[in-house]
């Protein structure tokens, strides 16, 4: 790649970390004949606390990437269905459809493995150079406060670099340093969920459904079972940050209680052994509307807050909002022929966001404040578990937005109540 008169290496676009959102952005732009720096602190493949579980839109954007034959030749679970379980033990299992644009099915698949796929495909790209091992630590603006170098220090060797490109996309995920140094201000509690996971091995009665046990203390988050290979599976639970607050019990604690003590979980899991340990990580929530672009800057995935509110999914969003960043700044660099991009360039990517994956995600922050009322849960599951209509609801619902309004609807729940 060619270097300005201070010897500095240039490029369109850097992107700041190689996960999903990265990648995506990262791949979409050199695939627009982009020139791009992707840069992440990590040497792949590297691990990701996760729940390993790939879906939907996912899958869509794997398969449109070229990367979906990796990720279904490394996959360790095919999911089809759903089981829910009441705080009340109730219970009902649910088919997903598979169809045009019905795309329920889908995977689980340790992280390392998804995010090695994406990454290599970023390696084979001639348009991106990779730097791992590069910790970014700083942003330099421009005489116009534009956004324009990063700097960093590749932690192999110590040695100090900065880049410079016409447009930053931060792509550091949950705690990220270029949210951070562009001064956002720390992301309320009751808009993240803390969430662990771990791995077991030996466990009785795994199908191919993912499993989720609404508990009390954990409310309005859940416990998942989402099964891997054989008798393994990868276990954990979503607690709202702002519930553990002040709480005496550590999450890892409330795991391994639920596991040797719920009805539906202790027998198969009593000659289950945990693998390595417990991870953590955070889930920020798109319940939270983050600002996602400015002069020279867009961010993309957690580091914008991307997650869906009620299911924790993140991969999917992370990957689409690395495309439509992709799409805005191959667009914003069609029309600011130099220079660092201006904010009002680059708003076209808060757009798509706020009209394809913001609508989604508030209704799924309606569903998450509903599921605190243990009594609904159990009341919805309950009903869904007798009646063949409501269940259909639930189907219906893992696809479309419509039908997840109708169940934010009190209307809804008195229908539920008609015998
Ligand atoms: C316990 C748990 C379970 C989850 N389960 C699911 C699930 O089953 N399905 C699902 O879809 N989502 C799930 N999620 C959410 C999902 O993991 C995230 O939404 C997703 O990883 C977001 O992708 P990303 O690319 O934005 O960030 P990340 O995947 O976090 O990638 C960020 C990258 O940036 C790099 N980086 C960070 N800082 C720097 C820096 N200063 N310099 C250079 N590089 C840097 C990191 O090394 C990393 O590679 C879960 C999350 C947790 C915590």
């Amino acid at each position: 790649m060619e270097k300005n008169e201070s010897g500095n290496t240039m490029c369109d676009a850097i992107v700041v970390g190689g996960g999903p959102a990265g990648c995506s952005a990262a791949l979409f732009l050199a695939r627009s004949n982009r020139r791009v720096i992707l840069l992440d602190k990590a040497k792949f493949p590297r691990e990701k606390v996760c729940g390993d579980a790939f879906s939907g839109k996912s899958v869509g954007i794997a398969r449109e990437l070229g990367v979906l034959p990796e990720i279904e030749k490394a996959h360790q679970g095919i999911v089809r269905g759903l089981l829910m379980v009441a705080p009340n033990g109730k219970k009902v299992n649910v088919p997903f459809r598979k169809g045009p644009g019905l795309e329920f099915a889908g995977y689980t698949v340790e992280r390392k493995l998804v995010d090695d796929a994406f990454f290599t495909a970023a390696r084979n790209e001639p348009n991106i150079t990779l730097h791992e091992n590069f910790s970014v630590t700083g942003l330099l603006k421009d005489e116009m406060g534009r956004v324009c170098e990063v700097t960093g220090k590749d932690l192999a060797t110590n040695e100090e670099m900065k880049f410079h490109s016409r447009v930053v996309v931060g792509a550091d995920g949950a705690g990220s340093t270029i949210s951070r140094l562009l001064a956002h201000p720390p992301q309320p509690l009751e808009h993240i969920y803390t969430a662990i996971r771990g791995y077991w091995s030996g466990i009785d009665g795994l199908s191919d459904d993912i499993e989720l046990f609404f508990i009390d203390g954990v409310l309005p988050g859940y416990l998942w079972v989402f099964p891997m290979e054989k008798g393994r599976a990868n276990v954990g639970l979503g607690i709202l940050s702002s519930d553990l607050k002040g709480r005496k019990k550590h999450p890892n604690t409330i795991l391994l209680e639920a596991i040797a003590t719920h009805p539906l979980l202790s027998q198969r899991f009593a000659n289950a052994k945990l693998e390595g340990r417990i991870g953590a990580w955070a889930i920020p929530n798109g319940s939270y509307v983050k600002k996602n672009f400015g002069d020279g800057w867009v961010l993309v995935g957690d580091a914008a807050s991307l997650v869906d509110p009620f299911s924790g999914e993140g991969v999917g969003n992370a990957l689409c909002s690395g495309k439509y960043a992709a799409q805005a700044i191959d667009a914003a660099l069609n029309d600011v022929k130099e220079g660092a991009l201006p904010a009002s360039s680059l708003e076209a990517y808060s757009k798509m966001v706020d009209e394809r994956l913001r609508p989604e995600m508030l209704d799924s922050y309606r569903l998450q404040r509903l599921s605190r009322f243990r009594f609904l849960l159990n009341l919805f599951i309950g009903k869904a578990a007798d009646k063949p209509e409501a269940r259909q609801m639930i189907i219906n619902m893992m696809g479309s937005n419509d039908e997840k309004k109708k169940v934010t609807s009190p209307l809804f729940y008195l229908k539920l109540l008609l015998p």
